[in-house]
């Protein structure tokens, strides 16, 4: 379905990519249902918490230098505030530049609840463009002001006249959707909206769309091999960068489920390819990752000479540590897009994926197509194995990782490795999205992975200490059971 950016919201995952939080079965059966259109949503008998999509949506953009963002909701929702300014000032300090973004909530109360806060928020707006001069300003939702109808974008409409700067809405109501990625493209839509201009000319420039860019300078020298210089979003962009990213050659994104909302509207509405492989983790991945942009970027030849250049380098070392990998069995629980690009380059290194849980599934992407990343493991799995579909219910992990017991779990959420250490189970926090990045990238997880078998003294030693609240009862009951049946 075409993105539409003359509407106010990109909507939800649940209704543009038919995305679930509910499901246990396996890699083929999930697949088979993606593709019949017989998937469902199942609900549970009991859920833990989970998080709100507007810490995605907001937390993408405040990443942007130099804005502000304006958060219209009650105290509680803008409480991940300085968190989000700790982030970016470091992330800033880090590339040598100032990040003057302000993160600022309206504290709407119960008398804003009831008669409504525009009059406030119109008057919270002013002041922060007085005080602090932004170059765009981003207004966020929340479950209050979605609940009670408040009229945000009529107040951007008439501010955007009265103020000389961009502003957008960013409709991240938290009961809107159970899936917080879809404030990634709440995110995306306010951008494409409010700040990205049409193109003028085109420039040798690859949008790189990405979380905390931790590989920065790595991915800039690699790109400049092939005369191409590198726009990371949105951490550390400025506006006037922004407004200009329609004159890219094309855009990649470190993740999948990160990058749909983007890629695919820049690519509709510019027509700047969006690269679509699977992700550059592992071998396979980044091999397949950069031969697909140099066939965009029409630098087949130059990609080639690098590959075989680094192949020479890392290839043998990384062999040499998989011998002693091979074999291991590993749980994974973390985003869809991890998820599964992670399970290829475990089984790549010659471990068993004996379970994947994904925080969620998206059915399709925006451009109508199953995930490259499942269908990459689909045919190429060296067998077929349990998958469950679950938004952070750690009960559940712990009830699998108890039953299977795996050599190693892995998890890119350190809410959920926590537990299983306390469990006794080995873990790897895959915390940096480049990780696992290229060639050294795989070779590093590589040692990682060996680094933590060779040493288990911290979880046996916590586990031992710990008194987890799970009984036997608990652990024997079947991991399946959990999810009601669809209703059909
Ligand atoms: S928007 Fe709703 S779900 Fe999100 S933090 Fe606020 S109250 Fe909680």
């Amino acid at each position: 379905m075409p993105i539409n950016l003359t509407e106010t919201t990109a909507g939800t995952r649940e209704t543009r990519l038919g995305s679930i939080t509910g499901y246990n079965g396996d890699l083929q059966d999930l697949v088979h249902q993606s593709r019949c259109g017989s998937l469902q949503d199942r609900e549970r008998c009991f859920s833990q918490s989970s998080t709100c999509l507007s810490g995605c949506a907001l937390g993408q953009v405040s990443g942007i230098r130099d804005v502000a963002v304006i958060n219209h909701a009650p105290s509680g929702c803008t409480a991940m505030a300085p968190g989000v300014d700790v982030l970016n000032s470091q992330l800033a300090a880090k590339i040598g530049v100032a990040n003057n973004t302000v993160f600022v909530g309206t504290d709407m109360n119960e008398q804003d609840t009831v008669f409504g806060a525009t009059g406030s928020l119109k008057e919270i707006i002013r002041e922060t463009y007085r005080r602090y001069h932004p170059q765009a300003i981003f207004i966020g939702t929340s479950c209050v002001t979605g609940i009670i109808g408040e009229d945000v974008d009529s107040i951007v409409a008439e501010l955007e006249a009265e103020l000389p700067v961009p502003i957008a809405a960013v409709h991240c109501e938290g009961f809107k959707s159970r899936i917080w990625a879809s404030g990634f493209d709440a995110a995306d839509h306010a951008v494409m909206t409010s700040i990205v201009k049409p193109p003028q000319q085109k420039k040798p420039v690859l949008n790189f769309k990405n979380f905390f860019e931790s590989a920065r300078v790595e991915i800039t020298e690699l790109f400049a091999n092939f005369g191409v210089k590198t726009q990371f979003l949105y951490q550390n962009s400025t506006v006037e960068e922004l407004a200009h990213i329609s004159e890219s050659l094309a855009t990649v994104c470190i993740c999948g489920t990160l990058g749909t909302y983007l890629g695919n509207a820049l690519e509709e509405q510019y027509g700047v390819p969006y690269v679509r492989t699977i992700n550059p983790l592992g071998v396979t991945g980044f091999e397949t990752w950069l031969r697909e942009i140099g066939r965009v970027i029409h630098k087949q030849a130059e990609v080639e000479a690098y590959l075989a250049k680094e192949r020479a380098i890392y290839l043998p070392q990384i062999e040499a540590v998989k011998k002693e990998l091979t074999g291991l069995r590993a749980v994974i629980g973390m985003g869809p897009g991890y998820t599964f690009e992670v399970s290829r380059v475990l089984q790549e290194l010659g471990m068993e994926v004996v379970w994947g849980a994904a925080w969620h599934y998206d059915r399709k992407y925006d451009n109508d197509q199953t995930p490259p990343a499942l269908n990459y493991l689909v045919k190429n799995s060296p067998a077929n194995f349990k998958l469950s579909v679950a938004d952070q219910q750690n009960f559940e992990i712990l009830n699998i990782l108890n039953h299977y017991q795996p050599d190693l779990y892995f998890s890119r959420h350190p809410g959920t490795t926590v537990w299983a250490i306390k469990q006794g189970i080995p873990s790897v926090y895959v915390a940096d999205e480049y990780m696992i990045f290229g060639y050294k990238g795989t070779l590093n997880f590589a040692y990682a992975v060996l680094d933590k078998l060779k040493n288990r003294s911290f979880e046996t030693n916590l586990a031992a200490r710990v008194k987890l609240p799970y009984t036997k009862w608990w652990y024997q009951q079947a991991n399946a059971t959990f999810l009601k049946e669809p209703t059909r």
